[in-house]
């Protein structure tokens, strides 16, 4: 197996710690408003992973945090200014921040079952780790690696000589990229790359007592506390979205290795952008869709899972309606062949052929994971398998084979309804019945539409004296 480390820029054959034992932290939502597209693309990527190294033998221990306090609204800049996201939309709602936070992580669960994303081992909140946070800050002020000032404690950029292994983004970088941007904004701060660990604000509605009095915990330092104290002070993946890259998982460096002088993460792991496309595809300047919208206008999780994982993860991903519809049709073609064509197969003399495509998918399948994970070359030995098994015309014990074996490559995408025979007649009749009512109202266009998209699939509609019939082509 070999993976794409952001640590080197290099991809490298993965090796755990500990043999057959993988332990893996993926940074989770901020649960201040209903996530979009774009953001599952990362978690995502996490299931994909997960998925892969299961598949692949490795026994995986998954943790994503739930961040519910303390990530602010210029956290991108990491110089710790800004406003509580959390507490932003509180305010404008009226609502409770707690009552927001576990609503929003509630529709988050929700979200990833509808993805059909198994649940992590834990889901661990950062307001239920004030004490480890607090705890994690006095060592680091205790080594010489944070200060306090007036109730705030932030982390010195300058202690810590590694800053900028991950991102690029050395202090002198900053300096020189950021042109006026790069000034400290607060004058406690002894530079203005230093970040905070602990911020005090007495109007902020989520407070803990702390040695520094009342405040709340950064976010960076959240998710060091929380990865150590279910997965140890090395992992073997972190994973994150590419703009968790900087300055949030810079940071978490920064504070892990201060504290415990060893190699906080082996592998680092970031997905690519979703990049969404022009015009109709985005319902205002850089918003996305949530998954509800999504399933209102006809996609389900599946769907989107297609959507998601058959490009591979590392690189920019466009998105669009075309290219989800795209999605949506490949998967429907995967969906026929397992539920009508390999269904019902006529008995008759063994082929050799099949078991021989069957074994040949299977090498180029792995070989495709365990390259980076390449989802992309993984579908493509899928759908060149599937064209030979349909030239070869399998019999009915080999196609139960060739079933079998989609069922086990599906284990990493979760791309298959194994109710789909079913779902499939429902949504064809759903179809004529659509259609029937076009014609019925003259509307030819989408008559012909829908029987245009039913042939891509496969099914042809015969219209009979008895109705509309439809067979498989
Ligand atoms: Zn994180």
């Amino acid at each position: 197996m070999k993976l794409h480390n952001t640590l080197t820029g290099k991809v490298e054959p993965f090796i755990p710690l500990q043999e057959g034992e993988v332990r893996m932290y993926n940074c989770g939502p901020t649960v201040y408003k209903r996530q979009h597209l774009g953001n599952f693309r990362a978690f995502i990527t996490a299931d994909l992973l997960r998925r892969t190294l299961t598949y692949l033998g490795y026994r995986v221990t998954q943790i994503m945090n739930i961040t519910d306090v303390g990530h602010l609204t210029e956290d991108d800049v990491a110089d710790a200014s800004g406003e509580d996201k959390l507490q932003k939309i509180a305010k404008e709602r009226k609502l409770d921040p707690w009552e927001i936070a576990r609503e929003q992580e509630q529709f988050f669960k929700d979200d990833l079952a509808a993805l059909h994303i198994p649940p992590a081992d834990e889901y661990p909140r950062a307001t239920d780790h004030i004490p480890e946070m607090i705890a994690m800050i006095e060592t680091l002020i205790e080594k010489g690696h944070a200060y306090e000032a007036d109730g705030n404690v932030y982390f010195s950029v300058e202690s810590f000589p590694g800053y900028g292994k991950l991102s690029g983004n050395t202090p002198d970088k900053l300096e020189a990229g950021a042109g006026g941007r790069v000034v400290a904004d607060r004058d406690d701060k002894r530079s203005p790359h230093d970040f905070a660990l602990w911020k005090r604000d007495p109007k902020h509605l989520m407070q803990w007592d702390s040695p520094w009095g009342k405040g709340f915990p950064g976010w960076h330092i959240e998710c060091s506390a929380m990865s150590h104290k279910y997965l140890g002070e090395t992992l073997d993946i972190h994973t994150g979205g590419p703009d968790n890259i900087f300055p949030h998982h810079e940071c978490e460096i920064a504070q892990s290795e201060s504290i415990f002088n060893k190699t906080f993460t082996r592998y680092w792991v970031h997905c690519g952008w979703l990049e969404i496309g022009g015009g109709k595809m985005s319902k205002s300047k850089g918003e996305m869709y949530t998954l509800p919208e999504l399933f209102e206008m006809g996609y389900d999780g599946r769907d989107l899972r297609m959507f998601l994982t058959r490009q591979s993860y590392g690189g920019p991903l466009p998105f669009d309606l075309d290219l989800l519809d795209q999605a949506k049709a490949e998967r429907g073609r995967f969906q026929n062949f397992v539920s009508y064509e390999m269904r019902e197969r006529p008995e008759g003399p063994d082929n050799p052929a099949v078991g021989a495509a069957i074994d040949a998918a299977r090498a180029a399948f792995r070989a495709a994971l365990e390259d980076n994970i390449n989802t992309a070359g993984a579908m493509a030995a899928l759908h060149t398998f599937t064209t030979e098994i349909n030239r070869i015309g399998p019999n009915r014990s080999e196609a139960e084979n060739v079933i079998a074996f989609m069922r086990e490559c599906d284990a990493v995408f979760g791309i298959l309804d194994p109710d789909g025979a079913r779902s499939l007649d429902e949504e064809i009749e759903q179809l004529i019945a659509e259609r029937q009512a076009a014609r019925d109202k003259k509307n030819w266009a989408r008559s012909d539409e829908i029987r245009d998209e039913l042939l891509a699939r496969g099914i042809e509609l015969l219209d009979t004296a008895q109705g509309v019939r439809w067979k498989k082509t």
